[in-house]
Parts: structure tokens; C-alpha cells; sequence
């Protein structure tokens, strides 16, 4: 991989800076190009730097542009870990045949994370809780206004040391059920990481936080009825000792932390199911008593307990505000594998040294 060095580089965060979420980035970045003719080409790693573009570049206009969110964490033998990349991988190509952006080689922009990791590795913060974020993304940068596909894009990863993704740590949440906005409904984007579904679920995020919320909890897009996900997690509930999470029905992000935390509860033995689930089931099963937990779950924020729901002006406190056992137990086993101190029974650490 052809690297291009800095003349000089970056002040790092001091070890006790709050990192906060995406405000520190590294020195260097991966890049790699498409045109038609030579298809993907010139990867590389440079500096990152500002850059300069056309202002009538189609990613500006039209958003066809997607990304991932991994990261990387240092293991008590002090190499690199990061959590199954695969399939953050096969996730972006499957958001670029959606929109209509030309399939990467997974094994080019897999040896440019390894390589980029290696030359950052100390960017990468020890801190407990803390992490390096790995954001892929592609955007369509030919100079065009007419709507149609680019025949030009950019694909480029850059780093950023994290803190935890809510500013209250692992705090539970409060989210407010949105049944007015909707963020995707079957047939529309939401089942790809694409940057447009960001723009379009702000609005909602904006007046949730003005109300005291951290996210909103997005209903079905048609009926108003089912629960989908949250902004950037997918959703658990706990009813009746049942593990519960929406089943991807084509309008739901479909979630590397959601697939692990599957599979480790099944093999604990959990019963578990993915399937449909009304708010009214969730308002119910808290009336009653039954809803023992709730979280969410993301690359971000890991396992993130909900304390509170907000649903046509009433609040719901779920397991007295406090993170519930199945949490907990999510939580202690997605973060042991990922800095080393758990088996990784399941494969999920690549480990670059
Ligand atoms: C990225 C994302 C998630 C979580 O996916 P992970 O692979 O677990 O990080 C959930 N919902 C949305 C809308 C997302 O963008």
C-alpha cells in the first residue's frame, strides 16, 4: 500500500481529555478511487487534510453517499483488535448496490484499515470505555446537477479516539416515540447506511432534545404502531424473561452489536425473538409490570440501557432507571471480547499486528 507521509503531525488528545464522540481525528487516512474506466484504483493512504472540491460535486446536492462505523481496540498484549470487520464490509456493499454506487473490493479497503490502524496505532486510547472509531464512507464526486447516478466516487476511512457516545457515560436513556416523523419506511433507504436517512431524522432528534431526550424510538413508517430502531441503535425489550427485537422487515438498519448480542443470548439460552412488537405491547407489558428491560444497541454507544420512554405525553420508567441484568450481561461480554479480557470464543477480534 502506498503510503504518504506528513511533514508534521497532529497534537494528540493528553490521556485525560474527554474525547466526547467524532471531535479528534488522526493524522492519516485511506483513500481509493472510482472512475469507469479503471474502476476502484489509487488506494492509498495521506494525510488528512482538508480538501477541496467543486461546489457542484453530486454528493453536495443528492446525498448518494454511504459509510460504516467500527472501531478499534488496543488488547493487553498491546496489539490492535477490531470488531468483525467482515461484516461491516458486506454491510457497505450491500448499501452501495442500493445506491447505485459501484461494489468495493473488500480485501483493498480491509488492507488499508490494517495498515492505517498500524500507523495510528497511538492514536488509539486506553482509557476504560474509550476506543478508536473506524468511519469508511464513499461519496459520489463528480462535478454534475443532473439526477442520476455519479460515474465518480471516493472511497476514504478516517479515525477518530472516542469517549462513550452519550454525554452521560452509561447513564440510561430516555427516549420520546416519534409518531409523527418517520425515518424509513419498506421500499425506502433505511435498511442502508446511506447519508440521507441521517439528514432526514434530525429534525425529530432536535425536538426530542429540546424536550430533555437523548433519541427518539421510531415507529413503522405505515401504521405508526410497530417499533423500528432507534437513531444510531437498534432496539431490545425484555417482557416476561423474552427477549424481544424487531424483525428486519426491510425499513430497519440491520446491526452488527444486534446480530452479536443474538447470538450470545441463544447460546446462553435466552428465549429470544425477532419479530414485530407494537408500542402498544411495550406501554402494556409496562403497565402491567412485565417489562423488565430495555436497550439499544450500536458500534457507538454499545449497549446503551433505556431508564425511560416517553409515549403520548406519558413517561414509562423501565427497571426503576437502572440497567437491567440481561443489559448488564450484554454489556460485560460485547466489551470483554472487544478489549481482550473475554475468550473470543465467536472469532470476532481480527487482530492486526
Ligand atoms: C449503524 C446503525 C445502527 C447500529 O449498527 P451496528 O452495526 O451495531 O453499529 C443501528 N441503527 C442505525 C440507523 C444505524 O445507522
Amino acid at each position: 500500500m502506498k503510503i504518504i507521509k506528513r511533514e508534521t503531525l497532529k497534537q494528540k488528545p493528553s490521556p485525560d481529555t474527554e474525547l466526547g464522540f467524532g471531535r479528534y481525528f488522526t493524522d492519516y487516512m485511506f483513500t481509493m478511487k472510482y472512475n469507469v474506466e479503471e474502476g476502484w484504483h489509487d488506494a492509498k493512504i495521506e494525510p488528512n487534510e482538508p480538501q477541496r472540491f467543486d461546489l457542484g460535486t453530486s454528493i453536495f446536492h443528492y446525498a448518494q453517499g454511504i459509510f460504516e462505523g467500527m472501531k478499534a481496540f488496543i488488547q493487553p498484549d498491546g496489539s490492535i483488535a477490531v470488531f468483525r470487520p467482515e461484516e461491516n464490509w458486506a454491510r457497505m456493499n450491500r448499501s452501495a448496490v442500493r445506491m447505485c454506487i459501484p461494489q468495493f473490493p473488500e480485501d483493498v479497503v480491509e488492507e488499508g484499515l490494517e495498515e492505517l490502524l498500524k500507523l495510528e496505532k497511538d492514536w488509539i486510547p486506553t482509557k476504560p470505555g474509550t476506543a478508536l472509531y473506524i468511519r469508511p464512507t464513499i461519496v459520489a464526486t463528480r462535478v454534475m446537477l443532473g439526477v442520476h447516478a455519479s460515474t465518480e466516487y471516493l472511497f476514504f476511512i478516517i479515525l477518530s479516539p472516542v469517549g462513550s457516545y452519550y454525554a452521560h457515560g452509561l447513564e440510561p436513556t430516555k427516549l420520546l416515540v416519534e409518531d409523527f416523523y418517520v425515518r424509513s419506511a419498506i421500499g425506502g433507504t433505511g435498511e442502508a447506511k446511506c447519508l440521507g436517512n441521517y439528514a432526514a431524522s434530525m429534525k425529530a432528534g432536535e425536538e426530542a432534545e429540546e424536550k430533555g431526550f437523548d433519541q427518539v424510538l421510531w415507529l413503522d413508517a405505515k401504521e405508526k404502531k410497530y417499533v423500528e430502531e432507534v437513531g444510531s441503535m437498534n432496539m431490545f425489550f425484555v417482557i416476561k424473561g423474552e427477549v424481544v427485537t424487531p424483525a428486519l422487515v426491510g425499513s430497519i438498519l440491520p446491526g452488527i452489536t444486534r446480530k452479536s448480542c443474538l447470538q450470545i443470548l441463544r447460546d446462553k439460552g435466552y428465549p429470544v425473538s425477532e419479530r414485530r412488537i407494537s408500542i402498544d405491547e411495550v406501554i402494556e407489558a409496562s403497565e402491567n409490570g412485565t417489562l423488565d428491560e430495555a436497550f439499544g444497541t450500536g458500534t457507538a454507544a454499545v449497549i446503551s440501557p433505556v431508564g425511560l420512554i416517553r409515549y403520548k405525553d406519558k413517561d414509562y420508567v423501565i427497571n426503576g432507571g437502572k440497567m437491567g441484568e440481561i443489559t448488564k450481561m450484554l454489556y460485560d461480554t460485547i466489551t470483554g471480547i472487544q478489549y481482550g479480557k473475554l475468550e473470543d470464543t465467536y472469532h470476532w477480534r481480527k487482530i492486526i499486528k
